[in-house]
C-alpha cells in the first residue's frame, strides 16, 4: 500500500485534476490511499467566510461562500457528466450544512465555527476528485475522514487520538483506491476540527503509519526538497536524499518543505517519504528516509519578519537562574517560542517571531523586572551543515545583530 498527498496547488483547476488522475494511472499496480487538500486558496476564502460571519457581517459571509460554491460547482460542471447528478447532490450536503451554520447567531468562541466553516474545503475537494476518478473509471472509495480520525476539542489545532483512530480506521475497508481528506478531524461529539494550516501531510503520514505503507508521496508543484526556497534564492539545488532528522531539524528552524507533525508518525514505522513534481512525475524528487546522509550541501532558511527583543537587567543584577526561569514561564504561559535566545552578565536577547499580541504581552510582564527595548523588520537567516563560503555569501551585505553557530548550525539575526 502506498499513501499519496495532493496538496491544494494540485487540484486547483481541471487540467490539475486531470493531471493527477493520470499520476494515479501510472500506478495502477498498486493499492493507493489518497489524501487530498483543499482546491487552491479555498481554505484561505473560507478563512473569510468564518471572519466575517463571527463579526456579524452575515451577507458578505454568504456572498463569499457563494463565490466559492460557484467555483466548485464550475469545476464539476467541466470535468463530469455521467457523475455529475450524484456529485452536485453529495456537494449541496456539503454546502446546506455551512449555510445553515452562517444563518445562525455566533453563540460559542471563534475557533469552534473557524473549524466548522474552514473543513468544508477538503470535503468539497475530494468529493468532486473521487467522483471524477469513477467516472474515469480509477474506482475509488471515498471517506468522511471526521469518521476516521478522531481529535479532543483543541479547535484550529485539534490533538489526535491516536487509539480510538486507529480502531476507527481498522473498520473500513475497500478495494484498491481510498480517497480521503487532509487537515481535518472531528471530536467524539461530532465536531469537525483541523489539525492547523497546512496539516494535509500530517493527515497523510497518520494514515500511512496506520496502513504500515511501504511509502508516502507528497506531490508538490516543485521538484522536491531544495537547499533553499526557490522563491527567495536563484541558485538552488535539489536534494535526493535527506534524513528524517535533517527534515525536523529544517522544520524547527522555519523551512517551509513540509508540515512539522508529519516525520514522527513516518519514522516510527520508518516508512520512507518522498517528496515529487506534480508537474514531472517522472523525476525522482527527494527521499527522505531513516538514513544518515553525509555531504549534504548548505541548506539555508530564511525567516523574516523578527524581533529581537533586548532585557536588561534593571538593577544590574546578574541574569541567573530566576530570571531565566521567570522568562522561560512567561514563554510558556504566552506560548512563544524564542527562535534564538543569548545571555549575557546583565542582558538577554531573544529573537522571536512578529506575533504583536504576543510580544506586546510578553514585553510587558517582562517589564516587572527587565528594561525592554525592541527592534522590528529583522531577518533570521539559519544555514544548516554551514561552509565559510555559504556564510560569506549570505552575510556580505547584512549588517549582523545576534549571532550563533554549533557545529552543523549557523544562525544570525540580521538587517
Ligand atoms: N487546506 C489546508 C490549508 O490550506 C490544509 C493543507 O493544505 O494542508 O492549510
Ligand atoms: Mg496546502
Amino acid at each position: 500500500m502506498k499513501v499519496f498527498k495532493f496538496g491544494g496547488a494540485s487540484v486547483n483547476s481541471v487540467e490539475r485534476i486531470k493531471n493527477i488522475a493520470t499520476i494515479i494511472n501510472k500506478y495502477s499496480g498498486e493499492n493507493l490511499f489518497i489524501i487530498v487538500s483543499a482546491m487552491g486558496k479555498t481554505t484561505n476564502a473560507l478563512e473569510k467566510v468564518a471572519e466575517n460571519f463571527f463579526a456579524g457581517n452575515h451577507q458578505k459571509a454568504l456572498e463569499f461562500f457563494d463565490d466559492l460554491k460557484n467555483e466548485h460547482i464550475t469545476i464539476a460542471e467541466n470535468l463530469l457528466q455521467v457523475q455529475l447528478v450524484f456529485c452536485k447532490e453529495q456537494l449541496s450536503h456539503f454546502f446546506t450544512e455551512i449555510e445553515w451554520l452562517l444563518h445562525d447567531k455566533p453563540v460559542r468562541n471563534f475557533d469552534y465555527y473557524y473549524d466548522q466553516i474552514v473543513s468544508v474545503g477538503e470535503l468539497l475537494s475530494t468529493t468532486i476528485i473521487s467522483c471524477y476518478l469513477n467516472e474515469i473509471n480509477i474506482s475509488n472509495t471515498w471517506f468522511d475522514v471526521r469518521d476516521i480520525i478522531r481529535t479532543d476539542n483543541n479547535f484550529r489545532d485539534a490533538i489526535v487520538d491516536w487509539q480510538i483512530t486507529e480502531e476507527k480506521f481498522n473498520k473500513i475497508s475497500f478495494k484498491k483506491i481510498g480517497i480521503t481528506q487532509g487537515f481535518i478531524g472531528a471530536t467524539d461529539e461530532n465536531e469537525s476540527t483541523t489539525l492547523g494550516r497546512e496539516g494535509s501531510d500530517f493527515s497523510a503520514a497518520i494514515f500511512a503509519n496506520l496502513l504500515n505503507a511501504e511509502s508516502i508521496t507528497i506531490w508538490k508543484d516543485v521538484d522536491g526538497v531544495m537547499n533553499a526556497d526557490p522563491k527567495q534564492f536563484k541558485d538552488v539545488e535539489l536534494i535526493s536524499e535527506l534524513s528524517f532528522e535533517e527534515v525536523i531539524e529544517m522544520a524547527y528552524y522555519g523551512a517551509q518543505v513540509i508540515h512539522p507533525k508529519t516525520i514522527k508518525p513516518l519514522q516510527n514505522k520508518k516508512i520512507p517519504l518522498l517528496v515529487k513534481s506534480f508537474l514531472n512525475p517522472e523525476l525522482a524528487g527527494t527521499k527522505i528516509h531513516d538514513k544518515i546522509i553525509k555531504q549534504l550541501p548548505p541548506i539555508i532558511i530564511i525567516k523574516e519578519n523578527q524581533i529581537l527583543m533586548h532585557l536588561h537587567s534593571k538593577d544590574f543584577s546578574f541574569v541567573g537562574e530566576k530570571p531565566m526561569s521567570f522568562l522561560y514561564t512567561l514563554f510558556e504561559e504566552i506560548k512563544i517560542k524564542p527562535n534564538l535566545i543569548q545571555t549575557g552578565a546583565i542582558s538577554v536577547q531573544i529573537c522571536i517571531d512578529n506575533k504583536e499580541n504576543k510580544i506586546e504581552e510578553l514585553a510587558i510582564r517582562a517589564s516587572s523586572i527587565f528594561d525592554v527595548e525592541l527592534r522590528k523588520n529583522l531577518t533570521l537567516t539559519t544555514i544548516r551543515n554551514y561552509s565559510a563560503e555559504s556564510i560569506n555569501k549570505l552575510m556580505r551585505d547584512k549588517t549582523i545583530l545576534l549571532e550563533q553557530k554549533t557545529t552543523t548550525t549557523f544562525q544570525a539575526l540580521c538587517f
